[in-house]
């Protein structure tokens, strides 16, 4: 399986902004962000130029597929099922992403991040609807219930990721009981509810050329 194997804060380097690829080290003065600000590579401090309205849309595209650990192939497969779906395209392509496994792993706040979230479903440790999914793509659906399998009940990244990444109050389409470390998505998210600084229409202008 292919999968980005670099530096995760050249990412954010290169887009000029927090993608929080890294859990807590994110939130630390460490971050790349707050003692590097400038693109990657031997002309980054010198890079000047006007972004053309395709460069907005394509670092809009990248900025997201980052975000969400996705490789180029995938995204635009996903872009296509979101095209074929009723609806707004740009929103519909944001519930697949926020739909997916790792991803609903990570708003749980099960893992400190989304690649964390990805190794975690890799290796075994949830279960969705009473049956181990490793499957870090795989799709949730409303009511379906995730679980910490018993066996990993004990791991302390899951249970350091809950005591400091217990933002999924503030999520109104999921609910967590930490005490029994399972989860449920409620409904698909809407647009505002998602927790998401991007403007998915410039992706939706990049697709359609
Ligand atoms: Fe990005 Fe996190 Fe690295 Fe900062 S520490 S540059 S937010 S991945």
């Amino acid at each position: 399986m292919a999968r980005y194997r670099d530096a995760n804060c050249k990412l954010c380097r290169r887009e000029g902004e927090k993608l929080f690829l890294k859990g807590h080290r994110c939130m630390t003065d460490k971050c790349a962000i707050e003692r590097r600000n400038f693109a990657p590579g031997q002309h980054g401090q010198t890079m000047r130029y006007k972004v053309s309205n395709y460069g907005k849309q394509l670092r809009e595209k990248q900025k997201v597929r980052r975000i969400y650990g996705i490789l180029e192939k995938q995204f635009s497969n996903y872009f296509k099922d979101a095209e074929r779906q009723t609806g707004v395209t740009g929103e519909q392509l944001l519930r697949i992403l926020e739909c997916r496994f790792d991803n609903i792993v990570y708003r749980l706040g099960f893992a400190p991040s989304r690649k964390a979230a990805r190794q975690l479903v890799r290796h075994r440790h949830f279960s969705v609807n009473g049956k181990i999914v490793d499957i870090p793509s795989f799709q949730i659906k409303p009511n379906d219930i995730i679980k910490v399998r018993d066996k990993s009940k004990n791991l302390d990244i899951i249970h350091g990721a809950l005591k400091e990444f217990g933002q999924t109050e503030q999520i109104a389409w999921l609910r967590l009981n930490k005490a029994a470390l399972e989860g449920e998505l409620l409904e698909y998210p809407k647009r505002q509810d998602i927790p998401l600084t991007a403007n998915e229409q410039l992706i939706v202008e990049l697709y359609s050329k």
